[in-house]
């Protein structure tokens, strides 16, 4: 199997939502220990230092491990699970998934089920289901056989799906790409800068609890303290039926896509500038996108010496590139990632081998990460 698309298939696979991580998180530190030295920080996130032949400036290149899932709220007597969701569930695709309830002793089988239409009057046969009136049935017909099996509030709950290969050998199906592509990212331009010195030292960021607030591109930007981020993230395809031209131009193996605009950030114009230079130049259409997504800004202390210079990169936005897009059904998405690797590795490289002066660096300080509106 062809090494991305092996990557691609691991990481997707393996579990990891919210607060969860650790498993999703091993499968990342396996392939980044031989990358270079790594570092947890205090939540989760997990970082991998290339030192290049001088400290700074320092490059952070972010992508969330986390998946959206759910987690055991209640068990009835009837030996049912009622959830809390993990990140956001559009309500229509939750019916029929199958998902795995990791307990203490270990992992079990479930599926999303609600009342039957059957036994639905006819009014209301016609309505969507809210998440509220569905449940997870383990197989089991009480609550003690339940707890039996070790299911407790609290416990983690994972979609279950395969990786895999679908109509034209290119489009990929599975869960989570939202955002193990990123994370994969991250991991491929390591792997690209190992046999590259540079005068400079890159950061590998694989961040936690993304979907249930940016907590980890937080804490993780505070430990690496970066002169300039880029954080990777999905998209969302606008080449399915219904939807305009001007609500989306992005189209799935068409080019990745840079963000100019969230609803509370505008990135960074200059970072922004090199970047769609950069796809120029290597022939890439990538699409500007905006998003009504709120990021969360995450604004750090200047470090002394610049600082001392009266440099303030208070209000300075980070830059937020995007990996091609996402089926509109839900978690399973669909990606053609090398040539966004490309780009991502090539506007790296140009920052590397071009080190800003402290003056710009100071300008590209602060790490932003959206925040979904839910
Ligand atoms: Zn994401």
């Amino acid at each position: 199997m062809d090494k991305t698309v092996q990557l691609l298939k691991e990481l997707t696979e393996a579990h990891g939502v919210p607060g969860y991580e650790a498993p999703v998180r091993a499968v990342v530190r396996q392939y980044m220990e031989s990358l270079g030295e790594i570092s947890q920080d205090k939540i989760g996130s997990l970082i991998c230092r290339k030192t290049g032949t001088a400290e700074a400036p320092r490059v952070m290149l972010a992508g969330h491990m986390d998946e959206i899932g759910f987690m055991v709220k209640h068990i009835t007597k009837e030996g049912f699970l009622s959830f809390l969701q993990l990140g956001y569930w559009f309500d229509q695709v939750l019916l029929g998934q199958r998902v795995i309830v990791k307990t203490s002793q270990g992992d079990l089988v479930g599926v999303i089920g609600a009342k039957p239409p059957h036994l639905l009057p006819a009014d209301e046969r016609n309505k969507v289901v809210q998440k509220k009136d569905m449940y997870i049935d383990i197989g089991v017909g009480s609550q003690a056989e339940v707890e039996a099996l070790g299911v407790k509030p609290g416990d983690p709950v994972v979609p279950r799906a395969d990786f895999l290969v679908m109509g034209n050998g290119k489009t990929y199906l599975s869960k989570a790409f939202d955002d193990r592509v990123g994370t994969a990212l991250v991991i491929s331009a390591l792997q690209e800068l190992q046999n590259s010195p540079h005068p400079n030292s890159v950061y590998g960021v694989a961040t936690v609890m993304e979907e249930v607030g940016l907590r980890g591109a937080t804490t993780s930007a505070r430990a690496v303290d970066p002169d300039v981020a880029i954080v990777l993230e999905s998209d969302i395809a606008g080449d399915v039926p219904g939807i305009k031209e001007h609500e989306s131009a992005v189209k799935l193996g068409k080019g990745p896509t840079t963000l100019i605009y969230e609803a509370r950030l505008i990135p960074n114009l200059k970072l922004r500038k090199l970047l769609m230079d950069t796809a120029e130049e290597l022939g890439m259409d990538t699409k500007p996108q905006e998003t009504l997504r709120k990021s969360r800004l995450h604004i750090h202390r200047l470090r002394r010496k610049h600082a001392q210079r009266g440099l303030s990169g208070s209000k300075s936005p980070a830059s937020r590139l995007q990996s091609s897009p996402q089926c509109p059904q839900g978690h399973f998405d669909r990606r053609s990632p090398p040539e966004f690797l490309l780009l991502c590795c090539r506007t790296l490289e140009r920052w590397i081998r071009n080190p800003r002066k402290p003056r710009e660096t100071a300008r590209f300080r602060i790490h932003g990460h959206p925040e979904t509106q839910r």
